[in-house]
């Protein structure tokens, strides 16, 4: 796996091998002067819980993890806030509306995708759900879902170490578990 600024052979404007003096991060060209800075991905996940206070999970439907339990979420797109990233998120992937958001956490995590390895720093919320039964396996990113207690939490499955610390997190929390409801 390769980190990102380890793709820029060339200074990205002009051409110039980076061998020459395009520096890691920010990427410094001594040719042209560009000074580009490379950042953490951006991404969020979710504890949703319905009435009885149970989790839900999704089992992720590609790599990286596939097959490992996961909450839902995704990156952030341009021009898009984070709340507002995670309600689409959350209604691709499962079909559901949250509602009573609030933040948990963050978490720094690693994505690697396609021999690149991601910078990410994850935004963690907790939000309620109403009609939980009309949750769906909505996106093929999604290969299903469970609603789980949180002490059944299989935290051994989880996809990334960020999810866990969440997990344990809220789980270690009894506030954020009791609030809202
Ligand atoms: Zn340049």
């Amino acid at each position: 796996m390769t980190e990102p600024s380890a793709l820029f052979r060339h200074c990205p404007r002009c051409g110039e091998p980076r061998s020459a003096g395009l520096q890691a991060n920010p990427l410094v060209c001594r040719a042209c002067g560009l000074v580009y800075y490379l950042n953490p991905t951006v991404s969020v996940g979710v504890i949703l819980r319905d009435a009885a206070g149970r989790v839900l999970l999704i089992c992720r439907g590609k790599p990286p993890g596939r097959g490992k339990l996961a909450l839902p979420g995704g990156f952030i797109d341009f021009d898009e806030t984070v709340e507002q990233a995670l309600r689409r998120e959350v209604r691709e992937e499962v079909g559901l509306a949250v509602r009573r958001l609030r933040f948990l956490c963050s978490e720094v995590n690693q994505y690697a995708y396609c021999g690149v390895t991601y910078p990410v720093v994850d935004l963690f919320f907790v939000a309620a759900v109403s009609r939980s039964e009309r949750a769906v396996a909505a996106s093929a990113e999604v290969a299903g879902f469970r609603w789980y207690a949180p002490g059944e939490i299989p935290l051994g499955a989880v996809a990334f170490p960020s999810v866990r610390r969440a997990l344990e997190r809220y789980a270690c929390d009894g506030r954020l578990r009791c609030r809202g409801r």
